[in-house]
Formats: C-alpha cells, sequence, structure tokens
C-alpha cells in the first residue's frame, strides 16, 4: 500500500498549493497562447530547455513543499508530463516568432501533452483529497466509512468470479497497557508506527481500515485462505521485531492477534467482519501474538 507521510494540515496546505499552482499554469497558458497567436516577443524563460522550472507551476513543483509527494507515481507523472507540455510550448513559440506556418502535428502534440497534464492534476487533486478526507488522521488507515462500499465491490468481483478475497482482524495486544505506563502520546506513536509497518509491508492493492481504538481490518485481495495465512504470518512475525523508538532508554516492541477469513459473497459483509473478529478472539484466548482461521479444523492444520 502507498504511505503519504502528511499530516491533515500538509495535506490542506498542498491542495492549497496546488490550486494555485494550477491558477498560475492558466495563466501562463493564457499569456504564451497570446504570444503564439499574435506573434509577440516571447519571454525568453519559455524558450530556455529549463522552462518547466522557470513557470509558476514549476516554481512549485520543484520547491521544498513538494519534497514529501516526490516519490509518489501520480507526482512524477504530472512532473514529466509539464516538462514535455513546455518542451512543445516551446516549438511553437520558437515557430510562431520566426514566422514559419505552425504544423498542425506539433499544435496536437501540444494540445494533448496539456490536456494530459491537467488530467494528471485532477488525480493528484484527487487522491490528496482523499486522503485528507477519507483516511485516519492519526494512522493513515482507511476510515470505517470506507469499509463497507469496499468490501461489497469484492463480493461483486468474487461472485463474478474474478478472484478470492480475505478479510483480517488485527487487534494490538495489550495496548491499554502502552498508554497506562507511558502515556497517550505514546500510545498514540505506537498505534501510528504499527499502521505505518502494515502499510508499508501489504501489497500495493491491499488496503487497512480503522475499525476501532487499537483494531483494525485489512482487506486482502487475490488470495486464497491459506497463502493469506502464511501472508499474515509473516506480517506478524514483522510487527512483533519491529523497535519502535519512543526517545526512552529502550525501543519498545508490540505484538497483534489476527483473525483471518474468506470474504463470504453471500452473506452481508457484517457477518464476515464479526467471523473474523471471533478468529481475532481465538488468537488472543490462544495467547496472542498469534493467527487464527475462521474454522478451527483449518486453523490446527495451517498453524502447525
Ligand atoms: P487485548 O490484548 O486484549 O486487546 O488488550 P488491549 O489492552 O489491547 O485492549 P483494550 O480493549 O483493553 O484496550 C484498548 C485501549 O486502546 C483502550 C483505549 O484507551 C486505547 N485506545 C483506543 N484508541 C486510541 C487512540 O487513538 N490512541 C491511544 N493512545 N489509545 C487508544
Ligand atoms: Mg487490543
Ligand atoms: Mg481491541
Amino acid at each position: 500500500m502507498e504511505h503519504y507521510d502528511l499530516s491533515r494540515e500538509e495535506l490542506q496546505g498542498m491542495l492549497t498549493q496546488l490550486e494555485q499552482a494550477l491558477i498560475n499554469h492558466q495563466q501562463w497558458y493564457a499569456a504564451m497562447m497570446r504570444s503564439v497567436t499574435c506573434k509577440l516577443p516571447s519571454d525568453l524563460c519559455d524558450l530556455s530547455p529549463e522552462a518547466h522550472q522557470h513557470c509558476g507551476f514549476g516554481q512549485w513543483y520543484y520547491s521544498e513543499a513538494t519534497e514529501k509527494l516526490r516519490d509518489y507515481p501520480g507526482f512524477i507523472a504530472l512532473g514529466e508530463v509539464h516538462k514535455l507540455m513546455h518542451q512543445l510550448a516551446a516549438k511553437l513559440l520558437i515557430d510562431s516568432q520566426a514566422g514559419t506556418l505552425i504544423n498542425s502535428s506539433d499544435y496536437d502534440n501540444f494540445s494533448n501533452a496539456l490536456e494530459r497534464m491537467r488530467l494528471e492534476i485532477s488525480a493528484l487533486e484527487h487522491e490528496l483529497e482523499n486522503l485528507l478526507y477519507n483516511h485516519d488522521s492519526l494512522t493513515g488507515a482507511i476510515t470505517r466509512f470506507g469499509i463497507l462500499p469496499a468490501f461489497r465491490e469484492q463480493q461483486a468481483l468474487i461472485k463474478r468470479g474474478v478472484q478470492s478475497c480475505c478479510i483480517v482482524m488485527m487487534d494490538l495486544d495489550n495496548f491499554k497497557a502502552i498508554n497506562d505506563n507511558r502515556g497517550h502520546l505514546a500510545g498514540d506513536r505506537v498505534l501510528k508506527a504499527s499502521v505505518r509497518y502494515m502499510i508499508e509491508h501489504l501489497r500495493p492493492y491491499d488496503k487497512i481500515f480503522r475499525y476501532g481504538g487499537e483494531e483494525f481490518l485489512l482487506l486482502m485481495q487475490h488470495i486464497e485462505l491459506a497463502a493469506c495465512y502464511d501472508m499474515v504470518e509473516r506480517l506478524r512475525e514483522g510487527l512483533a521485531s519491529m523497535s519502535i523508538n519512543l526517545g526512552e532508554e529502550k525501543p519498545i516492541h508490540i505484538t497483534a492477534s489476527f483473525g483471518v477469513v474468506l470474504l463470504d459473497p453471500d452473506v452481508p459483509v457484517e457477518i464476515s467482519i464479526d467471523r473474523a473478529d471471533k478468529a481475532m478472539y481465538s488468537a488472543k484466548a490462544a495467547g496472542r501474538n498469534c493467527v487464527r482461521l475462521e474454522d478451527s479444523a483449518t486453523q490446527n492444520a495451517s498453524a502447525q
């Protein structure tokens, strides 16, 4: 799963900046088209190979303000198409000033790049809004409002035979003791670190939802029960061996208990969630820090 390390305030700021960058881009476009159409001398910056870094949009894109977006595919794609759009614009400006007739395919290439750039901006905006409004601000997990639509969509795919899908209830072990012994802030940091670990180790198409305080629901797509058990077992081990530094002398460790079930396409989603919850409670009863499947016969077979 992708993880944007952005706080609520940073996301809000990023959206405002993106809006302003889009306005700057539109102003640049209007001025550039005026130069091309009226054959006016153009801004020398627009002719340079670094034009994409000098325009208002580029100044934002390459500024420190966007540092946390640098690795994300949507942001990278936006930068590439913006650069290409400037290269194509420079060609139009040069031809216009030289009095040469502008080739229709040059114009079409520019126009297509411009359209793609605007699509990439909308996609990034959509992605940032999705993070802001549909994700839990502490952990970055998807809020529980997203559970039913996502799970019902999966049920429809399972019914059409497209894939099988598992759901996993995860509950941190003895978490209350961390709050009680080290304070609520330390508890928050442990929650954040645990979800971050999960996000970084889940596959890109898996999802993690915050179900309750220290309970999370995982939606694991394209996977059978036995393979899902193995995968969750690896996640459990990894989480347990992760050191969490709370600024104290020694780092602390956290474990979690997991209940894994197949998402049943023929019963309401809530029933599958309840089964995953029961499996998770069997893991608690078995001593915590372990994974249990819904069916006890299969569970014993897989656990040995
Ligand atoms: P078990 O192993 O049986 O799950 O024990 P537990 O201590 O993890 O479970 P319990 O349900 O007793 O306690 C969960 C605690 O999680 C209680 C609640 O105050 C705390 N909690 C819930 N949400 C948050 C949060 O956002 N931040 C912090 N710091 N604590 C939270
Ligand atoms: Mg717990
Ligand atoms: Mg709990």
